[in-house]
């Protein structure tokens, strides 16, 4: 039987937070999640913005913990090596009835403790976004609003605590849990019974299956979806900053930004699912985002897409965010109700657990050796001419260029296989270098990925997948 002293379900950013915020103490953390990487599910699908909680609802846990996180995020990234930009986001006012609900947002925000947001002329607006509606009559600014590359984010808070002895179980389900005279006992999964004492359940969408698990389940969760497109880096038509629309009651909306690699994101849609696998896109979603945006964008040009997806925001019954510990069951920790915001208040949410850790008695006790710094994989395409050379000569696998879209050489790819919890398939190499990610799609350089992995990983081509197990791409030689 496995033993540890705690049990963190799901590797997405908020259990890889938490994981890795527990790997400062002297405490054994196992982190368990049934895919095939790190990185989660909402995790990898969702718009990558670092909000300010300007617009969260004044007073709760989800307010207190995003403006919390906002500001770690500039130390964070330098730590850990995330590619991250404060863009600041705008919401201009198209219509009269828009404008004059700005001073309701500036005063929301004030009651979030957002203060540095401000009015904005017409006239700066469109010297800030030249390709703003033209028929915009102010809006208001939020410089902190800002973008990152939320698989880097992720795989960055994962590799640091797995340095710091943080042990990660993939491909393996949670199927129950063991409890004894109200204490938490172990974890049964797919991958045999693992002894503990805490559990945390940092399941997102499916967080109510394991809070049945031990009688906690007094809600439900339903898959919000958001449906994306994102242009090429060519696109004529691009925005600066964050675009957002002025929220209505039941949406924020759909925004147009650029990502942190330099593409545009347009999305995303909001639509509720009667179940929890369907990622796909739809022609009425899409449509939707394009009549939308064009509102703030007029000219934004879809024809430019290089791909679309989809995501699932956990959608709490009833809402809000919660993190529960119960009297009668010690050692269980419940997260609920993580749904637009996850993303951002991940890292914050990782020193309130281990402080509410600490608080019901888990001696948490600091390592003298903690290691804060996680370096990433060197990127050829941003090296200097100079350093590109010596690079080459050290290893010339660096002068095999793979992603011609993207710049990507081998040398990273083979980085990203081999470094600690590094890829298992052709979208673990896609999210930590981004083969695959350009305008092709990986339509060139998949099959080199496939071969790379087949060698690397020492195992058929046909046995390569492209992300869950079984997977396969390849089905057998045609001659
Ligand atoms: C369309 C969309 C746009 C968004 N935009 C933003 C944004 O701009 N900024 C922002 O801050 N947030 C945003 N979010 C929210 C954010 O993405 C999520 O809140 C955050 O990623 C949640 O992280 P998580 O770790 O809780 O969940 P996930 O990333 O979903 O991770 C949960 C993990 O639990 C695992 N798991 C579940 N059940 C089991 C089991 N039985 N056994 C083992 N493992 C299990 C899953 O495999 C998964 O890996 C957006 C979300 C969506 C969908």
């Amino acid at each position: 039987m496995m033993k540890t002293d705690v049990v963190v379900i799901g590797a997405g950013a908020v259990g890889c937070a938490i994981a890795r915020e527990l790997s400062k103490y002297q405490i054994q953390v196992m982190v368990v999640d049934k895919n095939e990487d790190v990185g989660g599910d909402a995790s990898k699908s969702n718009s990558a913005i670092i909000h300010t909680g300007y617009d969260a609802s004044p007073g709760t846990l989800e307010s207190e913990l995003v403006v919390a996180a906002n500001p770690m995020y500039p130390e964070l990234v330098k730590e850990l090596d995330v590619p991250f930009k404060q863009t600041g986001a705008i919401l201009p006012a198209i219509t009269q009835e828009q404008f004059e609900q700005l001073p309701a947002i500036k005063a929301k925000a004030f009651k979030n403790r957002v203060y540095d947001i401000e009015y904005l002329t017409k006239e700066q607006i469109i010297a800030m976004e030249p390709n703003i509606n033209p028929e915009v009559r102010g809006g208001l600014h939020i410089p902190r609003e800002s973008i990152i590359d939320p698989f880097i984010l992720v795989q960055a808070l994962a590799e640091n605590a797995n340095e710091n002895g943080v042990d990660f179980l993939l491909n393996t389900k949670v199927t129950g849990i063991q409890t004894e005279n109200q204490k938490i006992k172990a974890v049964e999964t797919t991958a045999g019974v693992i002894e503990t004492r805490y559990v945390i359940n940092a399941a997102a969408l499916y967080c109510d299956e394991i809070a049945g698990m031990v009688g906690k389940a007094g809600y439900k969760v339903v898959a919000r979806r958001g449906q994306f497109y994102i242009l090429d880096k060519n696109t004529s038509c691009k925005v600066n900053h964050i675009v957002l629309p002025i929220p209505t009651k039941i949406t924020k909306g759909k925004l147009m930004c650029p990502t942190i690699h330099g593409n545009m994101l347009v999305g995303p849609t909001a639509e509720d699912l009667d179940n929890k696998t369907d990622k796909s896109v739809t022609a009425d979603g899409l449509e939707s985002i394009v009549k939308d945006v064009q509102r703030l964008i007029p000219n934004v040009d879809i024809r430019d897409t290089i791909t679309q997806y989809s995501g699932l925001r956990p959608n709490r019954n009833p809402e809000g965010l919660h993190v529960d510990m119960y009297d009668d069951l010690e050692g269980y920790v419940n997260l609920s109700g993580v749904r637009s915001t996850g993303l951002t208040l991940s890292v914050s949410m990782g020193v309130y657990v281990a402080q509410l850790l600490k608080e019901h008695g888990c001696g948490l006790v600091y390592k003298e050796n903690f290691k804060k710094t996680r370096k990433g994989i060197r990127i050829f395409h941003e090296m200097t001419a100079c350093e590109q050379e010596e690079i080459i000569k050290e290893n010339p696998k660096y002068g095999n260029i793979i992603c011609r879209c993207e710049t990507i050489t081998e040398g990273e790819i083979l980085d990203a296989i081999h470094r600690p919890l590094g890829a298992r398939s052709m979208d673990a190499v896609k999210r930590r270098v981004r083969a695959g990610m350009g305008r092709c799609q990986g339509g060139f350089c998949g099959p080199k990925v496939i071969e790379i992995l087949s060698k690397e990983l020492n195992i058929p081509v046909e046995e390569v997948n492209k992300n869950v197990s079984g997977s396969y791409m390849v089905s057998g030689k045609m001659r």
